[in-house]
């Protein structure tokens, strides 16, 4: 099913840069093209009935597909990579994994339409979920049930950047049976975290973030070593079909060749603007994992090759006011939801991505008003910081903004 990483991918590196840029990407064998060929092709034909080429049906496999699985496949150390029509699908494929009666532990501040997904949609599925603070790794221990088959994990988690040690967990699931660990490591990018190398048995990714990185196309990834949860998984994207069309597939395979470019910039840029929100008066407290102030930075350094480019901060006595007279006077920065692409964007949590949970979960999670969450794109730092600066003068003077559009 053009699979096989062996034939895709002669020249082998142990270097990203060098695979983000070649794996999965041969020339044409009958064309020389340098590059996969967008293949919109539904059907293929067959030299007799039930022998073809690897390919026969769109949905089953497509050779434009394959090229991007295998890419991020390598990029994520894996044997293995499933490409769907978005990271929510993808979630959604991989909890179908769960026959009903099955039980799932999560994080407590996962993204909110996984939230959404495990609470409003597993949940009548017969697939129950915990959610847990694994600040303390053994306190999943409490919530283990004989039916518990998935742990889902998210680090840093979003808005809060909270870390998860996602060997500790690994352990933790791999002391029982029948217990997975699944990682969405959209935050961090293959670049700069590898859970499988940690233990992880499944990584996914919203593609739609860092991967593709390009605010122009919606898609998700999940990653794995294992034959048996490869195979169930295919089973499960062919069955239930929520895979991506080639043209987003060839667009995200374009954007993953400057992963590792971009990555780069993002935590500089990010780096950059963290210490001097840190150093602004008018700031009250800035979460970065980059940061030596950031509770976990330690458990950061020890399983992450860096930090990524989200940054979440908390203006000096934040109110509704003066987060939204901020995000109003900003000028280089958009205000949207989505993050991991090349522009920067900023957004309010409380109203905007997190405003599906009850006020008394947000509470829990430290999701106020006054916080505000910043993806850093990978424009020229300086004008980033000057952009924030007469954003944060405007919020702490109260001056009256009108909305941008
Ligand atoms: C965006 C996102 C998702 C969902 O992905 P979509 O492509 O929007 O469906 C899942 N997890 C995280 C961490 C995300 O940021």
């Amino acid at each position: 099913m053009g699979h096989d990483s062996e034939s895709d991918w002669s020249f082998r590196s142990d270097n990203f840069d060098t695979r983000a840029v070649h794996a999965g990407q041969q020339p044409d064998p009958h064309t020389g093209a340098v590059v996969p060929a967008l293949s919109l092709s539904t059907t293929f034909a067959q030299a007799s009935a039930g022998v073809h080429k690897g390919y026969d049906y769109s949905r089953s496999g497509n050779p434009t597909r394959a090229a991007f699985e295998t890419a991020v496949a390598s990029l994520e150390q894996g044997k293995h990579c499933l490409a769907f029509a978005s990271g929510s699908v993808t979630t959604a494929t991989i909890v179908n994994m769960l026959p009903a009666g099955s039980h799932l532990v999560s994080v407590n501040d996962v993204y909110g339409g996984t939230f959404r997904y495990f609470t409003k949609v597993a949940a009548s599925n017969g697939v129950d979920v915990s959610f847990v603070d694994m600040n303390d790794p053994n306190n999943i221990l409490k919530h283990i049930k004989p039916n518990t088959r998935m742990i889902w994990i998210e680090t840093p988690t979003n808005p809060t950047l909270r870390l998860v040690d996602i060997a500790a967990v690994a352990k933790i699931a791999h002391s029982r049976p029948d217990l997975l660990l699944v990682v969405d490591n959209t935050f961090m990018s293959p670049y700069f975290q590898n859970p499988l190398t940690l233990g992880a048995d499944i990584v996914v990714h919203s593609v739609t973030k860092y991967i593709n990185g390009h605010s122009d196309v919606v898609g998700g990834v999940a990653i794995t070593n294992s034959e048996a949860i490869f195979e169930k998984l295919r089973f499960l994207q062919n069955s239930i079909g929520g895979v991506p069309s080639p043209f987003d597939c060839f667009l995200a395979n374009r954007g993953l060749k400057t992963l590792h470019i971009r990555m780069r910039q993002h935590q500089e840029n990010a780096l950059a603007v963290a210490k001097h929100l840190e150093s602004s008066p008018h700031v009250e407290r800035v979460i970065y994992p980059g940061l030596p102030s950031h509770p976990q930075h330690a458990l950061a350094m020890r399983q992450s090759k860096g930090f990524s480019g989200m940054v979440s901060f908390r203006i000096k006595q934040g109110t509704l006011d003066k987060s939204n007279t901020f995000l109003a006077s900003l000028r280089l920065f958009c205000l949207a939801e989505s993050l991991g692409c090349v522009e920067s964007l900023a957004e309010l949590p409380a109203v905007m991505t997190h405003a599906s949970l009850t006020p008394e979960a947000r509470a829990a999670l430290g999701v106020d008003e006054g916080l505000i969450r910043l993806s850093v794109g990978i424009e020229d730092k300086r004008d980033l910081i000057r952009d924030l600066d007469q954003a944060l003068e405007k919020a702490v003077k109260g001056v009256k903004v009108a909305g941008k559009l």
